[in-house]
């Protein structure tokens, strides 16, 4: 049985958590709904949502790894950036995300068991990018696209509440060392098409850890960037899982919000 929770984080905005840490949002207009990412895929979020509102609603990942599309086969309309179709289809398998929740740093939530994992999606896709506007009536939702984590990964930023959500795409531990991930370089490229828009939010969001970052993290990882592409970087061995990479920065980082852990062959 998986219960979720929920909070209102700003005028139009509610954040969802489920029972392994990982949120995502829900922004309510006068018209409609959308709901923001959909967790590893375990427990009625549908359900739950539903009981948020009553408004006809739209999901949207910001990009397609498990922890975040998990849940997306609960739903009939899901939009997720292309870029990103191919790795959803083998990364957000449901034997891959009950693997990875049993052996993620909180383990299976008490109460969780594999039977409460949901069949992944097998509809297709919508695709979604930086020229789709959500107008859910008085609140719109725009996709800012920052390949890096992912190569679709997507930034919605919901300029009537000055808040931008920046996903796994600008983090205090950003995963860069996948094979999925864009080179330091290109990551840099997105992180600055990011702070063209920098005047339409204050409040930055996330979907793990404390769920919330100052703004300032994105020019922290801009910096770290260019540091990482210097050599300058603090470059400590650091494991996810079993992949080793480098940390750009040590683990505790006073005056600075950013971090990110990434793969020493992949700069540019
Ligand atoms: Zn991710």
């Amino acid at each position: 049985m998986t219960t979720f929770t929920s909070e209102r984080v700003s005028e139009h905005l509610t954040r969802i958590i489920t029972p392994c840490g990982v949120c995502m949002y829900l922004a309510e207009g006068t018209q409609r709904a959308a709901l923001m990412d959909t967790g590893f895929g375990f427990g009625d979020l549908r359900g739950f949502v539903e009981s948020l509102t009553d408004k006809p609603y739209v999901v949207l990942l910001s990009h397609g790894h498990m922890d975040h599309a998990g849940g997306a086969g609960q739903f009939e309309t899901v939009y997720l950036n292309k870029r990103d179709w191919k790795l959803e289809q083998w990364h957000a398998t449901r034997e891959r995300r009950v693997w990875d929740v049993r052996h993620g740093p909180g383990g299976m939530p008490e109460g969780v068991t594999d039977d409460d994992f949901l069949p992944s999606r097998t509809e297709p896709y919508l695709p979604m990018g930086e020229e789709d506007l959500f107008d859910l009536g008085g609140v719109t939702i725009r996709p800012v696209a920052v390949p890096g984590h992912t190569m679709g990964s997507l930034v919605f930023l919901i300029p009537e509440d000055r808040v931008a959500i920046f996903g796994d795409a600008c983090g205090e531990n950003t995963l860069l060392l996948f094979a999925e991930s864009a080179p330091i370089a290109a990551y840099r490229e997105g992180l600055l098409h990011l702070r063209e828009f920098e005047g339409q939010y204050d409040t930055v969001l996330r979907n793990h850890g404390n769920f919330r970052s100052p703004k300032q993290i994105l020019a922290d990882n801009i910096e770290l960037c260019g540091d990482i592409l210097n050599g300058t970087d603090a470059a400590i061995p650091e494991k996810f899982f079993a992949q080793e990479g480098r940390l750009g920065r040590p683990k505790d980082h006073p005056g600075k919000a950013g971090n990110i852990l990434y793969d020493p062959n992949k700069k540019r």
